[in-house]
């Protein structure tokens, strides 16, 4: 495939044309399961009427402002999350990784607010990913994607998973926050336990540092909560999310406590794009589904049916599948084979799904699928199990 697009994406080839809800078509006519939904981003699945209305709609009658004018649309936007959530506050950004450079900038800058310049380093764990700006992979410490980049940016340490003495020891006087996604996503659908979730929070009040959660994979309902980490009754100082709030329209965001915000004063920080009105219409549009009554509901009993069933396919397929983790619409199989050629049989039938570390194959599918979906799905990958025991 000759293409002037930079050669950094390992691309299937295939050429989708149109969505329709949890549908995908190829530009052949073939008809997909979209069980990835862009990497947890289409919320809603593909042309939901609601989300394409509010686009046209704002569409035709104001894209892009810029922040140095009111925005009507940002300020519901804001508020409708502060009344859902922790926060007092709401900076909005184009992508997840932006909003935790924002989380970032944030909790160095409450500590210097303080007197305390000095405390600016940042504690993550170890299978983190927060993206790929230069701060956001120092952050998630993955060397593959550090290397050849100069310099790492300094101040962030990584702690082993679950791993209470190393965490301990990482805390100094320099500590600013620690820094968690509730599930790790990217690194295999890694979960903390509620314990561990609850002693990240303690140790921040302990010693004065704030907590920031990323839940720009598990935000926006994906787990059957609106946000992750509600499954643990704790909260974050901070929070960045981003994936699922645009429903495929690029838009992310970083909520605080003004008491964690107090340092992001006039002028601190800032952005072109972030929370114009299109975007902030469609976030609006997205909000109204997923806060609409029974939504969440949906989504947790949608999760628990097909997690039963994928546990009747494991028990069925013991040599392919060998653990189903996660939460609400959330999964990850771990396989046995390769997960990159589970990844490729599985679109070959008809379903798209995604891969992650640890060799797990991801399930992210649309949070409106019903029994319906889910029973395809299910099909499709008993197909792709026997065809790989065959193999
Ligand atoms: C996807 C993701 C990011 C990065 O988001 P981008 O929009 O690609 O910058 C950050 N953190 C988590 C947990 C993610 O899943």
């Amino acid at each position: 495939m000759n293409s002037p697009l930079l050669p950094t994406y390992a691309r299937a080839d295939v050429l989708f044309e149109r969505g329709e809800g949890p549908w995908l078509f190829a530009r052949g006519g073939e008809r997909y399961l979209d069980f990835g939904a862009g990497v947890a981003v289409n919320a809603l699945g593909h042309a939901h009427p609601h989300l394409v209305k509010a686009l046209n709609e704002q569409g035709s009658k104001l894209w892009h402002t810029s922040n140095l004018f009111r925005i009507p649309e940002g300020e519901r936007l804001a508020q409708r999350l502060v009344d859902n959530t922790f926060a007092d506050v709401v900076f909005f950004t184009n992508s997840g990784a932006e909003a935790n450079e924002c989380a970032i900038k944030m909790a160095r800058k409450y500590h210097a607010s303080n007197g305390q310049p000095e405390r600016f380093r940042i504690i993550t764990i170890e299978g983190a990913f927060h993206g790929r700006t230069l701060a956001t992979i120092a952050a998630g410490g993955q060397q593959k994607y550090i290397d050849g980049f100069g310099p790492k940016v300094e101040g962030f340490d990584q702690v082993p998973f679950n791993d209470e003495k190393a965490l301990l020891a990482a805390i100094t006087p320099e500590t600013a926050a620690i820094m968690i996604e509730p599930i790790q996503g990217e690194s295999g659908i890694r979960s903390f336990t509620t314990q561990m979730i609850k002693q990240f929070r303690e140790l921040c009040d302990k010693n004065g540092m704030l907590l920031i959660f990323d839940e720009v994979q598990t935000g926006v309902g994906r787990t059957g909560k609106l946000f992750a980490h509600e499954w643990a009754n704790v909260t974050p100082d901070i929070m960045s999310i981003a994936k699922g709030i645009g429903g495929g329209f690029p838009l992310g965001a970083c909520l605080a406590t003004s008491e964690a915000a107090k340092g992001m004063t006039l002028g601190t920080h800032g952005s072109t794009f972030g929370g114009n009105p299109l975007a902030m219409a469609i976030g609006n549009a997205v909000l109204d589904i997923i806060l609409e009554p029974g939504f969440l509901e949906h989504v947790r009993q949608t999760g628990i049916n097909l997690k039963q069933k994928l546990a009747a396919l494991k028990d069925s397929h013991p040599d392919i599948i060998e653990d189903i983790r996660g939460e609400g619409l959330m999964i990850g199989l771990k396989v046995k084979p390769l997960n990159t050629d589970f990844i490729s049989r599985a679109l070959k039938n008809g379903l798209v799904v995604l891969g992650a570390g640890d060799n797990v194959v991801r399930l992210l599918p649309p949070l409106i699928i019903g029994d319906n979906e889910i029973n395809k799905a299910l099909s499709r990958l008993d197909q792709t199990c026997s065809e790989m025991e065959t193999k």
